[in-house]
């Protein structure tokens, strides 16, 4: 089953378009237009309309979560559009950074990921560790281990996540 995108404004602002199908609504592409020039908008996607129904179902859940005040009339519609898509038994990821969207999605069942979300990647620490009594040290200027008196051998320490905000 393949997944469908859908993405919110701030995907093509950033210019972070995933690879695969793409739609969004109308509202996002207005609001595009008006805060970027049309290049960023070049990549494949395509718009969708969004049902009256729909958006009445996504708004009684906005209203059960308490995000109602918090979404706009954009991110009801792209709701109401993830929510069609589920129920023609397609695979819609909703890529957004809002959390109000992304609590209304939790709700839905819907699954969402981040704008950024490509850009998460293991940032690699180096550091040394001594080869005697193996302890890890992040410092550079280190020549012998403090410690034991022995070698140093430069490795990584760790990965970690880098989480851009
Ligand atoms: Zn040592």
């Amino acid at each position: 089953m393949a997944g469908v995108f859908v993405v919110d404004t701030s995907v093509f602002i950033v210019g972070k378009q995933p690879e695969g199908e793409v739609v969004t609504v109308q509202e996002v592409v207005d609001e595009v237009k008006d805060k970027v020039s049309r290049y960023n908008l070049g990549r494949g996607y395509s718009v969708s309309d969004v049902l009256d129904e729909d958006i009445t179902h996504v708004k009684d859940v906005c209203i059960e979560t308490g995000d109602y005040g918090r979404v706009s009339k954009t991110d009801l519609k792209l709701l109401a559009l993830a929510y069609r898509l589920k129920l023609e038994n397609k695979s819609p990821v909703v890529v957004s950074d809002d959390y109000s969207i992304q609590n209304v999605l939790e709700k839905l069942n819907i699954p969402y990921q981040g704008v950024q979300q490509e850009e998460i990647e293991k940032e690699v620490v180096w550091g040394f560790r001594c080869v005697g009594c193996k302890r890890e040290f992040s410092s550079k200027e280190l020549e012998d281990c403090p410690v034991c008196g022995s070698g140093l051998e430069e490795r990584i320490l760790k990965r970690k996540d880098i989480v851009d905000d």
